[in-house]
């Protein structure tokens, strides 16, 4: 039976690599992978998975627009006699809960595996839509670790301004001159987003 895996972290887990890594075990095999991503906004290159550490950025097959069916979607490609061995989707925190469960159909229904990698939670510590309806109902679910710079698990991609963490604010904020880190929970409570005499400023 075809299942739906969930591979999630804080960011810099190499998700993008790992992704990119499982696309080219499966292009090796000559078997086809159908790679798709959220759209967010109309910059340059959002339709381009560009891996963190080295290697080639990839295209994506498809954008993932809040009203695109991704049942629907595939079983188009199927009906067109396209092969697909297995859906990618980068990510995935930004696709909504129905998408999600349309996944799912991909899975259960069409017989397609489906491997979605995102992120757990946003920068005030809440799940992101598509990974708390993937946390819900994926079959296989893994987390890719990243430690903060004390060392111990991040679990938050903190949004940092001026040298300190940003609890609140939209949960897509495109544009700004925010950067994200990874931390711990407990120095994304303390608004210690460095190591303590370390001042990038
Ligand atoms: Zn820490």
């Amino acid at each position: 039976m075809a299942k739906v895996y969930f591979r999630y972290a804080a960011m810099n887990a190499g998700k993008s690599t790992q992704l990119l890594q499982v696309r080219h075990n499966y292009h090796e095999r000559h078997q086809k992978t159908l790679l798709l991503k959220p759209h967010l906004d109309n910059r340059d290159g959002e339709d381009l998975i560009r891996p963190r550490i080295g290697g080639l950025e990839v295209k994506v097959d498809a954008l993932v627009y809040p009203d695109t069916d991704l049942q629907i979607l595939v079983e188009g490609k199927l009906q067109k006699g396209e092969k697909l061995d297995c859906v990618l989707v980068d990510e995935a925190q930004f696709l909504s809960g129905e998408q999600v469960r349309e996944l799912c159909g991909v899975a259960d229904f069409l017989g397609i595996p489906v491997m979605c990698y995102g992120l757990r939670a946003d920068f005030r510590g809440e799940l992101f839509p598509g990974s708390a309806a993937l946390m819900a109902l994926a079959d296989d679910i893994e987390e890719l670790k990243t430690i903060c710079w004390c060392g111990k698990k991040a679990t938050i991609n903190a949004r940092i301004l001026d040298g300190h963490v940003l609890t609140e604010g939209p949960q897509v904020m495109i544009g700004g001159n925010e950067t994200y880190t990874s931390l711990c929970r407990k120095h994304w409570a303390l608004d210690q987003p460095l190591p303590p005499g370390v001042n990038l400023e």
